[in-house]
């Protein structure tokens, strides 16, 4: 897959920037995951399954490292967007639920076909102010 060696480069690249620079204050390997999370989801939006995939970790490790990302990125003046839960077969999309997991049935045609909810950065944008 072209699409995860990408991954596997972008991963790499920040892991070499964070060594060179030496600016990363982290400590444990818990917060180089965050850091990755969050360049990854720089570059494009993700379902929580495929950061875990990417990232070699469970997608209830990255459910749970999805919240304090939120806050972390939040903090840097950044959004964290969610983009919600979907049904496959009807379109009924999950707008009001605002919890990182992902619904089991749509209300509307009960199927279980749903697409999870995907996470993307938007960053500070400079020279677009109204
Ligand atoms: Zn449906």
């Amino acid at each position: 897959m072209r699409d995860h060696k990408h991954v596997v480069a972008v991963v790499s690249e920040i892991k070499q920037v964070c060594g060179v620079q030496g600016g990363c204050t982290m400590e444990n390997g818990e917060a180089t995951l965050r850091q990755q999370i969050i360049a990854l989801l720089r570059v494009r939006p993700w379902e929580a399954g495929g950061l875990a995939r990417a990232l070699g970790i469970s997608q209830r490790q990255v459910e749970s490292h999805l919240t304090h990302v939120r806050t972390s990125v939040e903090a840097h003046g950044e959004r964290m967007v969610i983009g919600p839960a979907q049904c496959r077969d009807c379109g009924f999309a999950f707008a009001e639920r605002t919890r990182t997991t992902k619904p089991s049935r749509c209300p509307q045609c009960k199927s279980e076909q749903l697409a999870p909810p995907v996470f993307a950065i938007q960053g500070r944008r400079s020279g677009t102010s109204a």
